[in-house]
Parts: C-alpha cells; sequence; structure tokens
C-alpha cells in the first residue's frame, strides 16, 4: 500500500496525536506557527535542574485512557503530582482547605468581617451544590447556565464569588461573567468524566516526569518532517486532495489534512468553509489570560511556603478575573531551590519585577449553551481528506485534544489499534 503525504496544522496535543497515529501509513508534515512544537504543552527551560510547565501540567492515568497511552507508545514515564488545592482570599481572610474539591469544605476559623450566616451558609451550599449538579446533568439539551442555577436555588452570593467562581476558574482559567454563561451540565460532564466529584478527587493525578517537552520531542523525532516556525495562511481542496499556502506564499500539495488549531484560526484558514463548518467553528469565542513564572512568595499569602499545598486560588470577590497561583517547582517535583518556582494567572502585576522569570499569554474556550450544543459536531463534519481536531471539540483539557487527534486520524482511514 503506498503512504500518502498527510499535513497536520498545528502541533498541539491534538494535531500531535493525529500526526503520532496517521505517521504508521502516511508520511506526515507538520505545520507549527510558533518556533517549537507542544501548543499548550509549554516548558520553560529555566535551568538544567529546572523544566516547568506554565500550560498544560497534570494529567490523570485513569481519567486520560488517550492521552496515558500515547504517553506508553512514546515511552515517557509521568509521576504523581500529589495535589492539594487551597482557596485563599487576600480580601476577607476566607479559607478552603483541602483535597475534596466539590465536597464539604473544611472551613477553619471565621474570618473577621464575615457574619456567623454567612460562614454557615458555605457549608451548607457546597452540600447543596452536588445534587444541583446531577440534576443539570440529567436536563435536557445544554440545560440551565451556572447563573440560572444560582438564582433558581437561591445559593448565597458569598458562595459563588469565595468558593464557587474560584473553584472553577481555576479548573476552567475563566473569569466568574464567563462561568455565569456556562451550561452547569458542561461543569458535571467535565467534573465526572475526570473524577472531580469524589473524595480523593485529586489523588490519581500526575505530571509528565521532565515536563511536558519531553513527550512532545518524543513524538516529533518519529515524524516524516516537522516544519515550526511556518505560519499556514490557507488550506483548500484541490483535485482529488489539497493545497496548503503558508504566509510565506510557498504552496503544498497533499493528499489528506489535519487542521488542529484553534476554532477561529480553523475557520480564517479553511478556504470556502461549508455552512455547517462555518456555523460550529463561529460559535467557539476564546477569553486570554496571561500567565507569569515567577519566584515572589508573598502571593502565597504565608499559607503555603511551608506546607504542601500546591495549588491557591484567590476569591472572586471583587469580581476580576480568575487569580491563582500553583506551586510549579512543587508540582514537577523539583529539590532546592528550583521547588520554588511559582506560575500565577492573572496576577503580573501584583509581583515584584525582578522576581519574574517569564510572561505567557495564552487563551482558554468560552463555553456557552450554544457552543455546548455545537463543539463535538465539528469531528463529526471530518471528511476522508479533510480531517478537524482541537481540545475544543471537547472540554477543552489535554484529553479532549488527544481524542480529537485520535478521532481526526479515524476519519482519514488510520484507526489507532
Ligand atoms: C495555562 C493553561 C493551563 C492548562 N492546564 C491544563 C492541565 O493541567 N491539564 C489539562 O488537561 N489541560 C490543561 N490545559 C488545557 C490543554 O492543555 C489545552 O487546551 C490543550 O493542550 C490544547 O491543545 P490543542 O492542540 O487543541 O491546541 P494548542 O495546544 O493551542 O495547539 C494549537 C497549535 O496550532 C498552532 N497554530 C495556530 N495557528 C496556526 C497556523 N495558522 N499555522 C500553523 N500553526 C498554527 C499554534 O501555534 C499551536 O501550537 C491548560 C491550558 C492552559 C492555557
Amino acid at each position: 500500500m503506498t503512504r500518502d503525504n498527510v499535513a497536520v496544522i498545528g502541533g498541539g496535543v491534538s494535531g500531535l496525536t493525529a500526526a503520532h497515529i496517521l505517521q504508521r501509513r502516511h508520511d506526515v508534515t507538520v505545520f507549527e506557527a510558533a518556533p517549537r512544537l507542544g501548543g499548550h504543552a509549554d516548558t520553560q527551560l529555566i535551568s538544567a535542574e529546572a523544566a516547568l510547565d506554565t500550560a498544560f501540567v497534570i494529567f490523570s492515568e485513569r481519567f486520560y485512557p488517550n492521552f496515558a497511552r500515547l504517553l506508553k507508545e512514546l515511552g515517557v514515564t509521568s509521576q504523581p503530582a500529589d495535589l492539594v488545592v487551597d482557596i485563599v482570599c487576600d480580601d476577607c481572610g476566607f479559607a478552603h482547605i483541602g483535597a475534596d474539591l466539590f465536597g464539604t469544605p473544611l472551613l477553619p476559623q471565621r474570618p473577621n468581617g464575615v457574619s456567623r450566616e454567612e460562614w454557615d451558609n458555605v457549608s451548607t451550599d457546597c452540600a447543596r451544590f452536588g445534587p444541583a449538579l446531577s440534576d443539570a446533568m440529567s436536563a435536557a439539551g445544554s440545560g440551565p447556565t451556572v447563573r440560572q442555577v444560582l438564582d433558581q436555588h437561591g445559593f448565597s452570593r458569598f458562595f459563588a464569588t469565595h468558593y464557587l467562581y474560584p473553584m472553577i476558574g481555576s479548573l476552567y482559567l475563566q473569569p466568574s461573567r464567563r462561568i455565569d454563561e456556562m451550561p452547569l451540565k458542561f461543569l458535571g460532564d467535565t467534573l465526572s468524566r475526570y473524577g472531580l466529584m469524589g473524595a480523593d478527587a485529586l489523588a490519581t493525578w500526575r505530571t509528565v516526569t521532565g515536563a511536558s517537552h519531553t513527550y512532545v520531542r518524543v513524538l516529533a523525532g518519529r515524524l516524516f518532517r516537522v516544519r515550526t516556525s511556518t505560519h499556514v495562511h490557507e488550506v483548500r481542496r484541490s483535485g482529488a486532495g489539497v493545497s496548503v499556502k503558508e504566509s510565506s506564499g510557498a504552496v503544498h500539495d497533499f493528499d489528506k489534512v489535519v487542521i488542529a488549531t484553534h476554532a477561529p484560526e480553523t475557520l480564517r484558514i479553511l478556504a470556502d468553509p461549508p455552512p455547517d463548518v462555518r456555523e460550529v467553528l463561529h460559535s467557539i469565542r476564546y477569553a486570554p489570560f496571561e500567565t507569569a513564572l515567577h519566584t515572589d512568595q508573598s502571593v502565597l499569602n504565608g499559607t503555603g511556603e511551608a506546607s504542601n499545598t500546591v495549588l491557591h486560588v484567590t476569591c472572586a470577590a471583587n469580581g476580576a478575573d480568575f487569580r491563582s497561583t500553583y506551586r510549579a517547582g512543587l508540582v514537577h517535583k523539583l529539590g532546592e531551590p528550583e521547588h520554588q518556582y511559582l506560575c500565577s494567572q492573572n496576577m503580573t502585576a501584583q509581583l515584584a519585577p525582578e522576581k519574574v522569570l517569564r510572561v505567557l499569554s495564552y487563551e482558554h474556550p468560552v463555553v456557552t449553551p450554544e457552543s455546548f450544543a455545537l463543539q463535538q459536531r465539528i469531528l463529526e463534519l471530518s471528511d476522508d481528506v479533510i480531517a478537524f481536531a482541537g481540545a475544543y471539540a471537547g472540554n477543552g483539557f489535554h484529553e479532549a485534544g488527544c481524542a480529537s487527534g485520535v478521532h481526526a486520524a479515524k476519519a482519514l482511514g488510520v484507526t489507532w489499534e
């Protein structure tokens, strides 16, 4: 059987998974606009001892079957992340400490300025939230949004701003105004899919040993051709195949293509998209945010430096963007002094500038009732010449990207067996 020439546009986990599978039967060329492969598998090399992930960092072997299989095939190992999550608020002193994300919170003493009633409501509302999530999951269609459920069930504002928004914001990388429009069913689907609703919710989570660039490098080494720093301007059907036009003007002919860029970029580069493809891609928007890799321990507010807390999440009481800090050095199990490295979202302005090592911009899909109803359809709109992949086709996590790559390879005729 002759090997086809297949192009993959976008070298994130979605495109790389498709490329890995397709390479078995075809010659795969990956086009990547950035100077490095990986997309949101983004490792910062600070020193020989310190390789730290600033975007994708944790996964679960149990709940990420495709990604776990990919690592296994590549011979790349992983290690426990030992996650402990705290919510701590600079403004009010509220703190929730414990591994059971949506269970009954372990509340410390009532902070000054918080009434006894508000404080009691947090426990009650946490206990009520689980059943509300379960109800939403059995709703028809997209079901109610988070805001609608908070209003209908009379959840307290304190619970929303000091517990729910920070918790969801740190998981989905979204500010509270975006969480409000998120269907609760989407939240429930993801939490149950990744085992995040039960006790010991964080026990199975791991990091890639040596950080995520390890798997990216091994995978890239097995491909026919990799073209980094190559921005694709247009993908167009041509005869029985496709033509891929670089922004430099160079045009290449391929038999098949996987487009694994974010939805708006996929819509931009695909010439003459059919109306159903346009409708789905158009429904998916992204929210930008900023991440800083730094060593400014003051953001831990004195609560975590000596503890094993990995993730600190700040309350959303003032309506600002979600703010969180994870101890990147600790999660990667680096020794002294590298375990001091921290990664903060949307907090660059409050960091001591001399302690900031990198500032990075990312974007994450916004989930609305419309996009939730349409997102999965993009995978079904692939044909045997042009296939689509991207974490946006699922819940936006690394496993969703990986699964979309498996799906795209299958659409082009190669099953992952
Ligand atoms: C800060 C952050 C933390 C995260 N943490 C986790 C986590 O811990 N666990 C988890 O499971 N998920 C996490 N995620 C989510 C998950 O990692 C990503 O959503 C997923 O990796 C996205 O994969 P992708 O392949 O769909 O897109 P991307 O990784 O974004 O890849 C798309 C690629 O396409 C390239 N590209 C774009 N346009 C063009 C073009 N015209 N021509 C050529 N190339 C192009 C881009 O440069 C990019 O490399 C996190 C995301 C972020 C941003």
